[in-house]
C-alpha cells in the first residue's frame, strides 16, 4: 500500500504536464510511472484491451498493465492506442517531458578501458551481443508494474544522461545511475524477476541481468560477488550480490541500470524515494 501510494505521488509531478492532466483518469486508459525523457511508463487499460505504442503490439497482463519507456533524448510523443473488448478505441499521445543533463569529467580510468584494444573491442562486442539478445525477451513476470526499490545503500555519484568526459575523451552518454558504498554492501533485487544473464564482462565487471517481464530489465554492474545463477527466481529485496569494483569503475559502486528492451531508461524515476537509503 505504502508502495502503490509512493509511486502515485510520483506520478504528480507528470500529471502537471498538460497532455496528461487532461487524458488521466477516464478509467479505461491511464499512465502512472514517469513520463519524463528516460522515464518508465506503466500504462494500465481495461482488462481485456489490446494495446499498441508506435504501431508495435504490446504485451498486457492480466491487471491490464503494459510497459514502455522514452529513451534519454525522446522528443516525440508516443502514439498509444486501445482496443477494448466492446469494439471501441482510445487514442492517446502521450509527450515526453524535456530534461536537462549535466557534464561529468572523470580522470584516472585505466587507459586501456577508455580505448580497447583490437582483442577487448571484440570480447566487449561480444559480451553486448549477449545482454542485447538478452533485452529482446518479452515475458509475463509482472514485477514491473510497481515501482521499484533502490538496490543498495549508498550515496549518487553519477546520474543518468550526464554527458562523461573519461580522461579527456567525450563519452557517450551515462545511461544508468552509480550509487557508492563500501566494497561488500549487498546489493538487492529492485524487483520480483528472473535472472536472465549472470557473469563477468570486462567492461561490466561482476553483471547481473533481471527480466521483471513485458520487456522491462534491471542490470547490476561491477559486482565482487554474484549470487544468483541464470533461471533464478529472485524476489524483490533478494540480495543477488554484492558490491565491488569490477570492471571499468574508479571505486566500489554499483551501476544500476533499468531498460525496456533495448531502450536505457533512468531507474531513478521509477523508485519510491529519489535518493537512495544512506549506507
Ligand atoms: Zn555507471
Amino acid at each position: 500500500m505504502i508502495a502503490r501510494r509512493g509511486f502515485l505521488a510520483a506520478s504528480v509531478v507528470t500529471l502537471l504536464a498538460p497532455n496528461l492532466a487532461r487524458a488521466d483518469n477516464t478509467g479505461r486508459l491511464s499512465f502512472r510511472g514517469s513520463t519524463e525523457q528516460g522515464g518508465l511508463v506503466i500504462g494500465r487499460a481495461a482488462s481485456g484491451a489490446k494495446v499498441t505504442v508506435d504501431d508495435t503490439s504490446l504485451l498486457v497482463s492480466p491487471q491490464g498493465d503494459f510497459a514502455f519507456g522514452f529513451s534519454y533524448d525522446r522528443t516525440k510523443p508516443a502514439h498509444v492506442v486501445a482496443q477494448f473488448a466492446d469494439g471501441t478505441s482510445e487514442v492517446r499521445d502521450v509527450s515526453p517531458i524535456v530534461r536537462q543533463y549535466e557534464t561529468q569529467s572523470i580522470t584516472g580510468l585505466p587507459q586501456g578501458l577508455v580505448t580497447p584494444s583490437a582483442a577487448d573491442l571484440a570480447r566487449i562486442e561480444r559480451e553486448n551481443a549477449l545482454i542485447v539478445e538478452a533485452r529482446k525477451r518479452d515475458t509475463d513476470g509482472v514485477g514491473f508494474a510497481e515501482p521499484f526499490d533502490w538496490p543498495c545503500a549508498g550515496i549518487i555519484t553519477s546520474v543518468y544522461g550526464s554527458r562523461r568526459i573519461e580522461n579527456g575523451t567525450l563519452m557517450a552518454p551515462h545511461l544508468g545511475v552509480d550509487v557508492a558504498a563500501p566494497a561488500g554492501t549487498p546489493i538487492h533485487a529492485a524487483a520480483d524477476a528472473v535472472v536472465t544473464i549472470a557473469d563477468d564482462y570486462l567492461l561490466d565487471g561482476g553483471f547481473t541481468l533481471l527480466d521483471h517481464g513485458h520487456g522491462v530489465s534491471t542490470c547490476y554492474l561491477h559486482q565482487s560477488k554474484r549470487m544468483v545463477k541464470v533461471g533464478d527466481k529472485v524476489a524483490r529485496g533478494d540480495v543477488i550480490g554484492l558490491m565491488g569494483q569490477t570492471g571499468r569503475a574508479t571505486g566500489p559502486n554499483t551501476h544500476w541500470g533499468l531498460c525496456w528492451f533495448q531502450v536505457k531508461l533512468d531507474p531513478s524515476r521509477s523508485t519510491l524515494t529519489p535518493e537512495p537509503p544512506k549506507s
